[in-house]
Order: structure tokens, then sequence, then C-alpha cells
């Protein structure tokens, strides 16, 4: 459905993205991640054909894109995007749902009734007559989204489509998406920089940072193989630690940190310069060492510190290195965690990625 080949942005002198080559297959759900100012919001622009590469080429629905308005207008009518704020014009709900479709010449009969098929789907049934510009932001970014549904668009661009909005807000957008995609085999390419939405609803993602697509891949892959140290902080990776291989056996790995050892799974030869990366969440902490479990690592540290996060905490350890578990505050609870208390660390030599020192 979109395929680019080093795509490149400039204003002036300044370049915004460069050398962005990927791939979306119709039908994906793909989700475009990174910072503020990262550059996410000027590709969907590009992809949306609302402005043109500097450099780079672009293909949509298998036609390489040119420069003629005439062909880009019509691949745009394939096309719809939303944004972070809400657009809704100075009209009623019904005038704004059926703009698009009144735009392409769609009969007025045909247009009431797709709009008021689309009013029931986003819960506003009875809204025809309002004002869209009295709606809040919710209600306004469900008008502004039907708007795209009802032209049945073969890609949907969302460009932070929930930054603005309260949670049921956010999960009603995300949840008709989603149904667009599965009933329709619309292509949706999501730019974000909640990684939970990037989680919740892309199949795979790619990480933008100052311009530049990092990695892609499956959603997992992403958040626990990541391809440098810049991308894990940015995804959350709360461990992160460097040391040296000391030891190989068979695809198995002794990493040094201190005096700590840490086994992992990885083939780099003895004097690598290596990073270990784990994620909180496969951290596990009992009270006694386990003698049940399967795990390779088994440490012993000291609670130094919780920080609450949603439903969970992050207990910070000193395990002879730092390292951070993401628990339940229910496991909290039953553990007894608290600063100064003994525990034991365990962890799958599975659950660590490791990176050689000069990828970090
Ligand atoms: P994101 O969507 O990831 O927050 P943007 O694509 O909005 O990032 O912006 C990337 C960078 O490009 C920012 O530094 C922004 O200031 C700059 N930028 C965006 N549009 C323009 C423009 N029309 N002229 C000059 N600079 C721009």
């Amino acid at each position: 459905m979109i395929e680019t080949e080093k795509l490149g942005k400039r204003y002036e002198d300044q370049e915004i993205i460069s050398d962005v080559t990927f791939r979306v297959e119709k039908g994906e759900i793909f989700g475009l991640i990174g910072p503020s100012g990262a550059g996410k919001s000027t590709l969907l622009r590009i992809l949306d054909l609302l402005e043109e590469e500097s450099e780079g080429s672009l293909t949509l629905m298998g036609e390489p894109v040119s420069h003629s308005p005439l062909e880009r207008l019509k691949l745009r009518l394939r096309m719809a995007m939303l944004l972070q704020k809400p657009v809704v014009f100075n009209t009623t709900v019904e005038g704004n749902i059926g703009l698009g479709l009144k735009f392409r010449k769609v009969a007025r009969a045909e247009i009431a009734r797709k709009v008021k098929e689309a009013l029931t789907e986003i819960d506003l049934t009875g809204y025809e007559a309002r004002k869209a510009i009295t709606l809040s932001g919710g209600e306004a970014q469900r008008v502004a989204l039907a708007r795209a549904m009802v032209t049945e668009p073969e890609i949907l661009y969302l460009d932070e489509p929930t930054a603005n909005l309260d949670p049921p807000s956010t999960e009603k957008i995300e949840q008709l998406v989603v149904q667009m995609n599965r009933e329709h085999g619309t292509t949706v390419i999501l730019s974000t920089h909640d990684l939970l939405q990037g989680q919740r609803m892309a199949s795979r993602i790619g990480v933008i940072m100052r311009g530049k697509l990092l990695q892609t891949g499956t959603t997992r892959g992403i958040f626990h193989r990541p391809d440098n140290t810049q991308i894990a902080r940015f995804v959350g990776m709360e461990n992160i630690i460097e040391g040296e291989v000391m030891a190989t056996d068979r695809g198995e790995v002794t990493i040094a940190a201190g005096d700590v050892q840490i086994h992992a799974l990885s083939s780099y030869p003895v004097g690598t310069k290596a990073t270990a990366l784990f994620r909180g969440e496969d951290v596990t902490i009992d009270l006694s060492p386990r003698s049940s479990t399967s795990a390779r690592n088994l440490l012993h540290g000291i609670v130094q510190e919780l920080v609450p996060v949603g439903p969970f905490e992050h207990v910070i350890m000193d395990c002879g290195v730092p390292i951070t578990a993401l628990i339940t505050i229910r496991s909290v609870e039953d553990l007894e965690l608290q600063p100064g208390k003994e525990v034991w660390v365990s962890l799958k030599a599975t659950a660590i990625h490791v990176l050689p020192r000069d990828r970090s």
C-alpha cells in the first residue's frame, strides 16, 4: 500500500526527515512512534500528499506518485487523515460528516443514509442538526473520524489522534479505527508518542527519532529487542546494563558487570564490550532464593525505592548493579516490599537482549 525509498524533506537549510525507507502492506495497522518534533507529522503529510518530498520516492496503492497535481488529487481522494486537534467546520454535524461525500458528488439521499449510519457507529445518533463547533473535543474527534469513515478511504492516517482526549474518548476512537481496519481492510498509519497506544493498536511499529526511521519491526520485537540503547530508553526498557562478555557456552554468554554476572543468549565472543537489556516485567522478585525456578539468573538484592506506575510499581533494587522490576501493587503488598528489604531476583536468559557496545 505504501512504499518509500530514501524519502527526505528539508525546509530551507533544515533537514526535517531523511533517508526514510519502509513499506506498509494492505490492511496493516502501522504505528509510527517517536518523541515530539521527531518528524512524524511531516512524514504523514508527505504520505497524504499534502506536501512534496525533497528527496527520494514514494509509491502509494501500487502507483509511483508523480508531481502532477491532478494525479496527486486523484490519489488523495482515496486516503484520509485525522489530526491531533479535531477539525470541524462551522456547519451541522450532518454537514461535517457528509462533506467528503458531497465533494465526491455522491447523491444527497445516499449521503443522508451514510451519515445516519455513521452517527450510530460513533454513538452520536440524533446529533445531525447540532452545530459541530459546539461539540466537546471527544465528540468533535468522532465526527472528524466519521467524515473520514464515510468516504471509505483505502489508507487512513492518524496523527496523534487522541493526544488531547480523555480516556473514554480515546478508547472509542481506537475501537472505531480497529473496526474500520477489520471490516473494510483499511490500511492505517498511526503516529503517536503514547507507547501503550502503539502497543495496543499496531501490529508493526517504526521508531522515528530526529527525522530518521531507526527501526521497524513487530511491536514485540521493538519493545523487547531494540536496535540500540536510544530506542531502548524511548520504549521504556528499564534495565540497560553495561559489561563485558567473559565466557561463552553454546549460544549462551556470561556478561560481567562489576561483580555481577548475567547469563544471556548471544553469540558475541569473549572480550566483547556488551550491554544487557531487559524489561522490568521480566524480572521476578522473591523473598528467598527459589529452588524450582528455571531462570538462569538469580541475584541477591536490596530494595532501594518504589515508584508507582499506574496499577504497577517500579521496584528499584541494588543487586550489585541497579535492577528495576515492574510488578503489581498487589505483589508489592504481598511481599511487603519496602526500602531496605532483602530480595532475590530471577530473570530468564531468554528475556535479555544483548547489544555490542558500539551499537549502544
Ligand atoms: P512530530 O510530529 O514528530 O512532533 P513534526 O513533523 O511536527 O514532528 O516536526 C519535525 C520538525 O520539523 C520540528 O522541529 C518542526 O519544528 C519542524 N517543522 C515542521 N514543519 C515545518 C515547516 N513548515 N517549516 C519549518 N520547520 C518545520
